[in-house]
């Protein structure tokens, strides 16, 4: 996780600079009762993260209510369960008609598979196309034959950050995550779909951060 998570005393501090900026930091030692040696690994935190700026000669000043800070702190804030949208999915035995018939109806570049309910694999327009295009018959062969499997589909969990399931659409090249939850069935993993994230939900919390 890359959440920055301040401690109580960059805490103190944040809440000491704000109310007396410029200060020094001989000023927020004693204010703290605490030596200057003992604040410098915090107040070099706290400047690197940007929620300080240090004026040589003049002391510390508050910077972290600059717009661009508030964006960093939302998009660390904002978990992929307050962004996913329902996951389109169907069984792994589904044909490739029914599958497409699917994607129209539900309007989705990309499927979720299941095998008694649970995450087997993807399929993406793409993956559809090459295979219409090698003159398969798409009313013979289900979508388990084409699609991408287990172990190789990109997840994400419902409390993991819409920043680390940015990363992962951007790492692994693909336009959908399906956002999942684990159980454990003797002794074996399995993933419930609980919803989806696509480029589509990144690009709307891009908009909202951006009205806000
Ligand atoms: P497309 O290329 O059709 O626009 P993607 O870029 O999402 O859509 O898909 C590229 C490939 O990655 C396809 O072969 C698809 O089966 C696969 N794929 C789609 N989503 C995932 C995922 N979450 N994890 C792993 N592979 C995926």
């Amino acid at each position: 996780m890359r959440i920055i998570e301040f401690t109580e005393r960059q805490k103190k501090i944040i809440e000491i600079v704000k109310e007396n900026e410029p200060i020094t930091s001989e000023q927020i030692a004693n204010l703290l009762k605490v030596t200057r040696a003992t604040l410098r690994p915090d107040l070099a935190v706290l400047t690197m993260t940007g929620m300080l700026d240090a004026r040589p000669k003049v002391g510390y000043l508050y910077s972290g209510n600059k717009p661009i800070n508030l964006i960093s702190e939302e998009i660390h804030r904002i978990k992929v369960s307050d962004i996913k949208s329902m996951p389109i999915v169907v069984e792994e035995q589904t044909n490739l008609y029914d599958a497409i018939v699917t994607l129209f109806l539900e309007d989705v570049g990309t499927i979720f598979v299941t095998a008694n309910n649970y995450l087997v694999g993807a399929v993406s327009r793409k993956d559809f196309l090459r295979t219409i295009m090698g003159g398969t018959d798409v009313n013979k062969v289900p979508v388990g034959l084409i699609m991408t499997r287990m172990p190789n589909i990109v997840m994400t969990y419902p409390d993991e950050t819409a920043l680390e399931a940015a990363i992962k659409i951007i790492d692994h090249q693909v336009d959908s995550l399906p956002v999942v939850e684990k159980t454990l069935v003797d002794g074996r993993e399995f993933f419930k779909v609980v919803g989806k994230v696509s480029k589509t939900n990144m690009t709307r919390l891009f908009v909202e951060l951006g009205k806000q």
